[in-house]
């Protein structure tokens, strides 16, 4: 279930979307997978990158 008050460049603009394991920039419309560290959601370009992250969260 969507709101129709969000708009995609809301989303976009909202977006700190940067893949933390290998530093590519993101949106979150394209990212393969995201997960919320200290209240901030963070964005991977792929499974892969996520997996790193999870194993090494502190980095
Ligand atoms: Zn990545």
């Amino acid at each position: 279930m969507f709101t129709s008050s969000i708009s995609p460049e809301s989303l976009q603009s909202l977006a700190g979307g940067k893949d933390p394991i290998c530093g590519k920039d993101l949106l979150p419309s394209t990212a393969a997978s995201s997960a919320v560290k200290d209240g901030k959601t963070l964005y991977f370009c792929s499974t892969e990158c996520k997996t790193k992250f999870d194993a090494a969260p502190a980095k």
